[in-house]
């Protein structure tokens, strides 16, 4: 098979969905690569090294879109969309509860898959690019922190005198919640973190940090995580008991990391304006779910920006970008293994529509958008 991969075009995107490494083995699986010049660039991967691994190198995206299957970070742009071979496989981060282009892309022919629907399961960890790279999310998010933080993370004792620890509030202990935590305790600081699923209580723990709970009705212990571990998004009463205890810890905070998500739902808002204005002056928040609007109102996209009270908010959305080359390279290894189910021994294309990696990320094909927007 022809496989491609054009320079990413969306703003702020620095990553490329394959690697030296990953071309490598397709080359050896008897596939041709075709990769647009500085398609790596921002990914600390130069072009040569694609040639050194077996690849085509070519000036234009049309060039390596021509092409069976096409790897991506981001899901096509409009202007991409008619530069792709009519038929292709695409692979890439779709956005998808907000992309409006999936009538086009069925149109073109394309079977697009849309990795972040990865189901959680065993089986797929090793093409989880949700995991892999709010893994390098959360450890960059507490870099980031340190940043733009005036003070030190660990507690010092010298001869002018002790410096006090940062206290960093982690919100939603997820696979990025949960990296920021270990990122954060291995800087020195004290961690506090909470999630509405109770679970996370114990891994919250396992690494050191102490967890917030908010106390949960009998009701709301059973409905707080859906089948596949997401959260759900809880009532109005939670939401307020939860908005009091935050507003308690977050005046103590030096450092406030949030990273809830709920699947296919705006992010839910867990710091209010009012709790930012009660915030000590030189702390920071860095707000993880921008993209999805935010756990804080005040956060603004791509922006960084101090409060009248000298709060610093940080809404940088793609942090994984900003570790380009060992995002790339683990994004690169998701969609290597993924495209393991799509060939065939003799390196052929076979859509096996039973199976439920397949099933649950195929998001057009055949002409029609199968992908269902939940209510
Ligand atoms: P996510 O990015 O969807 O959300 C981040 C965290 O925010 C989650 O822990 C969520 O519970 C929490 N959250 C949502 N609303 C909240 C609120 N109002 N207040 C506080 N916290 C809130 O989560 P994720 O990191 O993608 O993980 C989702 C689930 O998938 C988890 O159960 C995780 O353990 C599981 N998981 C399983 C596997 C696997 O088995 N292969 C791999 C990775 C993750």
């Amino acid at each position: 098979m022809r496989i491609g991969i054009a320079k990413e075009v969306a703003a702020y995107e620095t990553r490329v969905a394959a690697t030296p490494e990953t071309v490598k083995k397709l080359v050896s699986g008897g596939h041709s690569v075709v990769v647009q010049s500085d398609a790596g660039r921002l990914s600390a991967i130069p072009d040569q090294h694609y040639i050194d691994a077996g690849a085509t190198v070519v000036a234009t995206a049309a060039e390596a879109f021509d092409a069976d299957i096409v790897l991506k970070v981001r899901a096509p742009e409009a202007v991409e969309i008619p530069q792709i071979k009519s038929g292709a496989l695409v692979l890439g981060l779709f956005h998808i509860y907000t992309n409006t282009l999936l009538p086009e892309l069925a149109a073109h022919q394309l079977s697009c898959f849309a990795m972040e629907l990865t189901p959680r399961t065993t089986r797929a960890q090793s093409m989880d690019v949700l995991s892999s790279q709010a893994n390098i999310g959360g450890y960059k998010a507490v870099l980031l922190a340190s940043q733009y933080y005036p003070r030190f993370f660990p507690m010092l004792m010298t001869a002018a005198g002790t410096v006090k620890p940062a206290r960093v509030l982690i919100m939603g202990a997820g696979v990025a919640g949960l990296q920021a935590i270990a990122t954060a305790k291995r800087l020195g600081a004290v961690v506090e973190a909470f999630d509405v699923r109770p679970v996370a209580k114990e891994q919250v723990e396992s690494l050191g940090a102490k967890f917030v709970e908010v106390p949960l009705t009998d009701e709301e212990k059973k409905s707080a995580e859906t089948a596949g571990g997401y959260a759900r998004e809880m009532s109005e009463d939670y939401k307020r008991r939860q908005a009091e205890l935050v507003d308690k810890h977050a005046r103590n905070a030096d450092i406030i990391i949030t990273t809830a998500l709920i699947p296919g739902r705006p992010a839910p808002v867990l710091i209010q304006s009012e709790t930012v204005g009660k915030m000590k002056a030189g702390s920071v928040i860095i707000d993880m779910a921008v993209e999805q609007g935010g756990n804080c109102p005040l956060s603004r996209l791509n922006e960084v920006y101090t409060t009248d009270n000298g709060v610093t908010l940080v809404g940088i959305a793609n942090l994984p970008g900003l570790v380009a080359a060992d995002a790339s390279a683990l994004y690169a290894r998701n969609l290597l293994t993924f495209l393991g189910l799509l060939l065939d021994k003799e390196g052929k294309i076979v859509l096996n529509r039973e199976d439920d990696i397949i099933a649950a990320t195929l998001v057009t094909h055949g002409g029609e958008v199968l992908f269902k927007r939940p209510n």
